[in-house]
């Protein structure tokens, strides 16, 4: 970029703060917005209502104060064929820019008051050469900017861009896809994307630049795919088919599975037995009964003589699958360990050796097992529980580990079906689509804070029943410190000022593992009533008697863990409640409580989320692994995303017949060049 004419290491910077820092990343920094300047209004020809751009000299500049805090600015104008008012409310201080003589162009509306006025118009100076075609007489891009960089100089800057590189700009898409779907050249797209000459000839680029983000995107997750199946294909582990270990297992559990959970738990059944490696998302709601499916591939793997490691997001949740699985299992003679981060060094050597002598057959843990010092004696089957907390990194470290084990993901990240494909293209899905029998949907309420007084009367109602209760407390900034203060706060007041009687309990981040587990053990047994904590109780926490989940200031989370949260009760037959305490303050923050009051259902909560949050948010980077978008949207271009998807596969899997198009080495570059540290493209070359 610095080679620019114009651009020295100050602008490099202002343009590094915009993520551009290649000629091409230029090119593709696409307007955020257009403003139709292609009719420049007559003075004289403008009527009382229109919204209009005029394109008039400064005659001249007055300011007066009408009352106290209120001035106004009264700027003449003139084009020639009439006079205009301009006025400005309460900006004095925009006089010295309307130096007489200066010409400007303005868009607004236009009012009838003392003659013809324009009020607060937007604005832009013209320089009164050449390059004013770049600002007006057009539809003129706008750019997001950054400070220190202005409209203009975006503009022109673009302009600069294009004159220099456009000759070059290789075009990355082949040309039968171009005829199938009649798209723009791409020289053309980037152009017009800039400096439509009209309304159609900028909808024809951005239909080509949708189609080319969508296809590069998608020939990623193709090769990843392919590749993917290559090494499935022969490496996979043949598990035996002897299910004895299972079938005694859930001969023993007090519930049968419920047809959903058979289901899958067939076809990770089928997928274990056949040489075909195993790479299964599964997918259900909070409280549909993930666990127990992912322990049958458990007992398979470890009936087959291999080892098998369960990874859960928090240190918490990793110690309840633990104590749950160790006191279904250990009867069973297999042997199990849980690795997390509370343990001495002597113990974590100690447990090392064991695990990599094979004697200890289950390993549960957190990130823990991803460290290096851990090494498996025969690792045949890695499950990971809530896979919307680890990033897409974390899951190949573990899978460096075996020798090529099967691999279960379990997720309660709902994302609505039509882009499953797109976000998890390189796993098979089973849908976990079934609550276990007798289950009610948990009741869910907003509440204001001066309604405390029936809350607190509610909550000693079904103690007095036998059940249980949560208190969580919202990240007050982005500081476990602060987090854990608050909770601390309430704790104490609920405690002593509240509920004397009632033994409660709190559970913060900031305590030590041996200490959770001490709180969350003396929960389970109903030694405490109420537990006051943050959301470190998030995910997976399964107490069944818990049937009230308070959430404080319910307005500062999202509605995905909300709905996590929520998720902690109603996990028995017994009716239960979620009470979200907020005065929801933004018109954003309103709907989203009252998603969570008019559904359940994991689902309907994602595409509400969707729709609130858009499409950005929703799959940015940190939660599915997935790039941001340039110009295509996810939600509204689903169609372009699908061909996109189909064609990009085509070509992968017939890779010999088109790898001579003239295309292809270009593409393979823009693929390269957007998402090299997104996706493992290692393929590519
Ligand atoms: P999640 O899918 O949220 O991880 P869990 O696996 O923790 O859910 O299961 C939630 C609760 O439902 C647990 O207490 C579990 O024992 C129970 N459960 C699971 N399957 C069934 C079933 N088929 N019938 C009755 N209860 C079940
Ligand atoms: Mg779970």
């Amino acid at each position: 970029m610095q080679y620019m004419k114009g651009v020295g290491p100050q602008k490099v910077l202002l343009l590094a703060r915009l993520g551009i820092a290649t000629v091409d990343d230029m090119l593709t920094f696409f307007p955020r917005d257009y403003d139709d300047r292609s009719c420049v209004t007559q003075i004289s020809a403008i009527r009382e209502g229109q919204e209009c751009t005029v394109n008039a000299k400064v005659v001249s500049v007055a300011s007066r104060k009408i009352r106290r805090g209120l001035s106004l600015l009264t700027v003449i104008v003139a084009d020639g064929s009439g006079t205009l008012s301009i006025v400005f409310f309460n900006q004095p201080y925009l006089k010295k820019y309307f130096v007489p003589g200066k010409v400007c162009l303005f868009s607004g509306k236009i009012a009838r008051k003392y003659g013809f006025s324009m009020a607060s118009p937007t604005y832009e100076f013209l320089s009164g050469d050449a390059e004013d075609t770049l600002h007006t007489g057009r539809i003129v891009p706008v750019y997001s900017l950054t400070e220190g960089l202005s409209q203009r100089g975006m503009r022109r800057l673009i302009r600069q861009t294009l004159d220099m590189a456009l000759p070059w700009a290789q075009e990355t898409l082949p040309v039968f896809l171009r005829e199938k779907y009649k798209l723009l050249a791409r020289k053309e797209a980037l152009l017009a994307i800039h400096f439509p000459d009209n309304e159609d000839g900028l909808q024809a680029a951005r239909r080509r630049l949708i189609f080319e983000e969508f296809f590069v995107l998608q020939m990623g997750l193709a090769m990843r795919r392919r590749e993917l199946d290559d090494v499935r294909q022969t490496t996979g582990i043949v598990f035996s088919k002897n299910h004895r270990l299972m079938d005694d297992f859930l001969q023993a559990l007090p519930f049968r599975l419920t047809g959903a959970q058979k289901r899958v738990v067939d076809e990770i059944m089928a997928d274990m037995t056949a040489p075909r490696m195993m790479h299964r998302l599964v997918h259900g709601d909070v409280g549909s009964g993930k666990t127990i499916v992912a322990l049958c591939a458990l007992l398979l793997a470890v009936g087959s003589g291999y080892q098998a490691a369960l990874m859960a997001p928090t240190e918490i949740l990793a110690e309840q699958h633990f104590l749950h699985i160790k006191r279904l299992l250990a009867p069973r003679g297999i042997c199990i360990a849980c690795l997390s981060g509370g343990q001495s060094k002597k113990e974590k050597e100690a447990l090392a050796v064991a695990i990599a002598n094979g004697s200890i057959q289950v390993i549960v843990g957190t990130h823990a097992l991803l460290q290096d010092t851990v090494t498996f004696h025969r690792l045949g089957l890695v499950i990971v529980d809530e896979q919307h907390k680890f990033g897409v990194l974390e899951r190949a470290t573990l899978k460096r580990k075996g020798h090529s084990p099967d691999m279960l993901i379990m997720t309660a990240t709902p994302i609505p079906r039509t882009l499953t494909m797109t976000v998890y293209g390189d796993l098979d899905v089973s849908m976990i689509d079934e609550m276990p029998g007798g289950r009610k949907p948990v009741r869910t309420f907003l509440m204001s804070d001066a309604k405390k007084e029936r809350l607190y009367r509610f909550v000693r109602e079904q103690i007095a029943a036998g059940k249980q209760a949560y208190f969580v407390y919202p990240l007050v900034e982005e500081s476990e410190k602060m987090d854990m203060k608050a909770a601390t706060v309430w704790h104490a007041h609920l405690s002593q000022d509240i509920f004397p009687d009632i033994s409660v309990s709190l559970l913060h981040g900031k305590m030590r593992p041996k200490e959770k587990e001490a709180v969350m053990l003396a929960f389970k047994q109903k030694q405490s009533h109420i537990l006051v904590a943050t959301t470190v109780i998030e995910v997976g926490i399964d107490i069944p008697d818990a049937t009230v989940m308070v959430v404080e200031n319910a307005e500062r989370f999202g509605l995905a863990q909300l709905h996590q949260l929520r998720g902690r009760v109603g996990r028995d037959i017994h009716q239960s409640y979620c009470i979200l305490v907020s005065s929801p303050k933004t018109e954003e923050a309103h709907r989203r409580m009252q998603v969570m009051c008019n559904t359940c259902d994991g689902f309907k909560v994602a595409e509400e989320d969707l729709a609130i949050r858009g499409p950005g948010e929703f799959f940015g980077v940190k939660q599915h692994g997935l790039p941001e978008l340039r110009i295509g949207s996810i939600l509204s271009d689903v169609r372009v995303m699908e061909c996109a998807r189909q064609d990009a596969s085509q070509i992968v899997n017939t890779w010999s017949l088109y790898k001579q198009d003239p295309e292809i080495p270009h593409l393979l570059k823009a693929l390269h060049r957007r998402y090299q540290d997104k996706l493992d493209c290692s393929a590519i070359g």
